[in-house]
């Protein structure tokens, strides 16, 4: 699988899917995240939840995570040459990209090579990733949004970190997990849940993005609660940039 991985990375055999980012409110697109698809010619489509752990583990993640930000940056860039309202892009990374050499060095090189304005740059970043190195990732953190970048937490909820770091974190939004947004209109415990974080990072200043929003009932849910935005399968699935862009098209 990694000998497989590594010769998808080298022929360019991988792609970047993006799935909307709406407005709770108005359900306008205000955003996409990029999303790395393997089309494996044998195996076919491989998830993401199978092959990113394997690029964790053997390093082949740098070269994936800084061919997923420069395609990122550069398709997001080409939509706003387009004319298409500003929307910005959200990429996921892991902890060893965040902690590895000259991080914030790449984030300039890539957004100068691509003309992308920071401010539609978003980095998305789970919080098992802050559990060893919470000081560490702070100051680079701290780097890279002087360049004007912003850091999501991604699948919140999840991981095993307590509370107390959301005080610390430098972060513009909290990523409620797919997991607490499935339960919210069958039951209570789960509704409330929900409508707890929602309160929690609201009161912090953070905004709030659901993800994995499938029913035209978790959407007036989270809209009752204030969510900020909503991302999900009830909006549209991820997409190939041309699907994307087509998408773009319509509104
Ligand atoms: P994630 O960052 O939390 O991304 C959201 C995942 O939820 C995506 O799965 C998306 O397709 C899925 N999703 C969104 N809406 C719905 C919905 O309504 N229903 C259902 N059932 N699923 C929904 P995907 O693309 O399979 O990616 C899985 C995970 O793999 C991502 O979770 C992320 O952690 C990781 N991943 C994907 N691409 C990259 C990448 O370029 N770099 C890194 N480091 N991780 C990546
Ligand atoms: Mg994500
Ligand atoms: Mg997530």
């Amino acid at each position: 699988m990694e000998t497989r991985l590594r010769q998808a990375i080298e022929q360019n055999l991988l792609s970047v899917y993006y799935q909307p980012i709406v407005d709770c409110q108005n359900e306008e697109i205000c955003g996409a995240e990029a999303l790395c698809r393997w089309n494996d010619k044998e195996r076919g489509p491989i998830s993401p939840l199978e092959f990113i752990p394997i690029a964790e583990e053997s390093g082949l993640i740098m070269g994936l995570g800084k061919w997923m930000l420069e395609q990122a940056c550069s398709d997001a860039q080409k939509w706003q040459e387009k004319n298409f309202k500003p929307i910005t892009v959200s990429v996921n990374i892991t902890q060893a990209q965040l902690l590895s050499k000259n991080f914030r060095e790449l984030i300039l090189e890539i957004l100068k090579k691509t003309k992308l304005d920071p401010q539609l740059l978003k980095l998305e970043i789970t919080e098992s990733a802050f559990i060893q190195n919470l000081s560490d990732a702070v100051v680079i953190m701290k780097e890279i949004i002087s360049l004007g970048v912003r850091f999501v937490v991604d699948d919140f909820g999840t991981g095993y970190s307590s509370l107390s770091y959301l005080r610390e974190l430098p972060i513009c939004a909290l990523k409620i997990d797919k997991s607490f947004i499935d339960p919210i209109t069958h039951n209570s415990q789960g509704a409330a849940l929900t409508q707890s974080i929602i309160g929690i990072g609201k009161s912090l200043g953070l905004e709030i993005v659901a993800e994995g929003v499938e029913s035209k009932e978790q959407l007036l849910f989270l809209r009752a609660y204030q969510c900020s935005y909503i991302q999900g399968y009830l909006f549209s699935k991820p997409l190939p940039q041309v699907d994307f862009e087509n998408l773009l098209k319509t509104i």
